[in-house]
């Protein structure tokens, strides 16, 4: 600036939002509240689109969804102490499931906090964050708000994407500082998630490997859906005739009915096959880590991994060959490398798989086609295969217990990223947030399929989603309680601790904010006010009635309940 003019002055708010601005983050998602409430409302006039939730660990899994859907942090803007801790339940499972996102929390001043003095909301939230999420930052300066907004995104997307956690003191958004140095401090991120690069010598032990292979088998995990690689895996799996088994959100990558889906057939695809190449797929619980009955006799199984994260081989079997890269770079140089000489396997494998696969279709077939009251999960679900068929490009939320587990087999997925669920926690919660962050993130329409359980806990957030008016079209799967509605206190004092108000009427809570409510009890029904919701576009909420009697207990994972042995008298 001229000697003697007035200096124009910036300030942490500003920088906050200018840091965000030059590094393309176009929404916040988030709950208002000291020390954030200023923040909220000028990165709205700022050209931010901020949306409002009621509750932050909403807020926080749109944000985590938003991360999965476009590969940039998503962020979530709480209040301190509760607002933060709210928000870290989405944040932990964000990490958890590889998701970027970026939880910013307001707190108190550290001063005060660290004497234990006793402030507003006093705690120590970068300590807590810390063993949660994959790093943690705090800002005490305007002066470090572009290095600190930068190591957060550089955190949450490189290598295995998770979340960070920013911590941003009140009394930082008032400090003031020239204007000029304020924006030469700013940090643009540069390629922010570089390609890594797989060695050639990994690639090549992996094809060796592989074209010993008699019963070969490709692995779809979530990291493959989250890499948009979507072309080059199809090509791997078309050019080397290797039928494929998809997690439940890599569901689409390739249309679950393609002639190598072997999700359909999975027990057998997984016990009986030789060589497995997991894509972006840890070998969890969820794939029973890769040992005992499900993988087959001891020592049948040789493992080929693509991960970005070294550490994740070996992690429970054996990895004979890893290959750590980015899945885009690691899929090509298997192209590259195998380049028209691959050895198709043999007719008997695929065939087998097709046979298993047919054969579980066709058994299955009758039970998706009862038009009868009340319904089951089958016959409901049955309809809202039919309906995902006729809409492939809209979104689909699934959360529940027999809800998630039946729907995860029945409703066949026909493009990429479309699948949203539970995740690797198999986290009750994520609905409402995942549906908003979905419909504002792809502006595609968004059906949320929800066990009346699983909808509870994020249920407030109709009235988020009726105010942004957002193509969102809730299913309410209402069996009158958790597993089944059918549960009984033996003392006869209290209802049974698994259920809720039985018929309860889900459909006029999304009345009372303006949507559209349907209350459907056949499988028609069901499907045509789907239709109905989805081509109106406004946010609408049908309550499916199910037979309380139908669900089973905890859906699929019944075996992970501990049981007791002692018998009282
Ligand atoms: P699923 O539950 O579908 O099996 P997981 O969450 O267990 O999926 O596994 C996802 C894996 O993908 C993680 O180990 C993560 O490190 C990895 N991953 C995520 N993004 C990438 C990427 N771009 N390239 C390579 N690996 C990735
Ligand atoms: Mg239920």
């Amino acid at each position: 600036s001229v000697a003697g003019e007035p200096r124009e002055l910036t300030d942490g708010f500003h920088l906050v939002i200018d840091a965000l601005k030059l590094n393309g983050i176009e929404t916040i998602y988030g709950v208002p509240g000291i020390p954030i409430t200023d923040l909220g409302r000028m990165c709205q006039a700022e050209g931010i689109r901020v949306v409002s939730f009621r509750h932050e660990q909403n807020a926080g899994n749109a944000a985590a969804i938003a991360g999965f859907l476009t590969k940039k942090p998503g962020i979530c803007l709480t209040v301190s102490a509760p607002g933060f801790l709210n928000g870290l339940t989405a944040l932990a499972n964000a990490t958890t499931n590889c998701f970027p996102m970026i939880l910013i929390s307001g707190s108190s001043e550290r001063e005060i906090v660290d004497l234990q003095q006793g402030d507003y909301e006093e705690m120590d939230q970068l300590a807590i964050a810390k063993p949660l999420c994959k790093a943690a930052f705090r800002v005490l300066h305007a002066a470090d708000i572009g290095i600190g907004v930068a190591r957060a995104i550089r955190a949450a997307v490189s290598g295995r994407p998770g979340g960070v956690y920013l911590d941003l003191p009140a009394k930082l958004f008032s400090q003031i500082m020239d204007a000029e140095a304020g924006a030469a401090s700013l940090v643009k991120v540069i390629d922010a998630a570089p390609a890594q690069l797989p060695a050639p010598s990994a690639i090549k032990r992996a094809l060796d490997l592989l074209k010993t292979a008699k019963r070969p088998l490709i692995v779809l995990g979530k990291g493959a859906a989250y890499a948009q690689a979507d072309d080059s895996i199809r090509q791997l799996i078309e050019k080397s005739g290797i039928p494929y088994v998809p997690m439940s959100m890599a569901k689409g990558i390739l249309p679950d009915t393609h002639p190598l889906s072997a999700g359909a057939a999975r027990s057998t695809a997984l016990k009986d096959s030789d060589v497995v190449v997991l894509i972006g797929a840890r070998l969890n619980w969820l794939l029973s880590h890769g040992k005992g009955k499900t993988w087959g006799a001891p020592g049948s199984k040789k493992f080929i991994q693509i991960d970005i994260e070294p550490r994740e081989m070996d992690s429970n079997v054996e990895i004979v060959a890893p290959i750590v890269g980015d899945i885009g770079s690691c899929v090509e140089a298997l192209l590259a490398g195998f380049d028209g000489q691959w050895p198709i396997p043999p007719a008997e494998w695929t065939e087998t798989l097709k046979t298993r696969r047919d054969a579980n279709v066709a058994k299955m077939a009758p039970r998706l086609m009862k038009n009868t009251a009340p319904m089951d999960f089958h016959s409901a679900l049955g309809a809202l295969r039919t309906v995902i068929k006729e809409r492939p490009d809209a979104i689909l939320v699934n959360e529940g217990a027999n809800t998630l587990d039946l729907a995860r087999g029945i409703i066949d997925m026909y493009k990429p990223r479309k699948r949203l669920d539970v995740g690797t926690w198999g986290v009750m919660g994520i609905g409402m947030g995942f549906a908003v962050g979905a419909a504002i993130e792809t502006g595609k329409p968004v059906l949320a399929v929800e066990g009346d359980s699983a909808f509870g806990f994020s249920g407030m957030e109709v009235e988020t989603i009726c105010r942004y008016n957002l193509p969102v079209t809730i299913v309410i799967f209402n069996n009158n309680g958790i597993y089944r509605g059918t549960d009984v206190d033996p003392t006869g004092r209290d209802p049974g601790t698994t259920v809720f108000v039985p018929d309860s009427r889900y459909d006029k809570m999304i009345e009372a904010f303006g949507g559209v409510g349907y209350h459907v009890t056949t499988p028609d029904e069901l499907k045509r006010a789907v239709d109905q919701a989805m081509d109106s576009g406004k946010p609408s909420l049908i309550n499916a009635v199910i037979d309380p009697a139908a669900g089973s207990e905890s859906g699929n994972i019944g075996s992970l309940n501990p049981q007791s042995v002692v018998v009282r008298k």
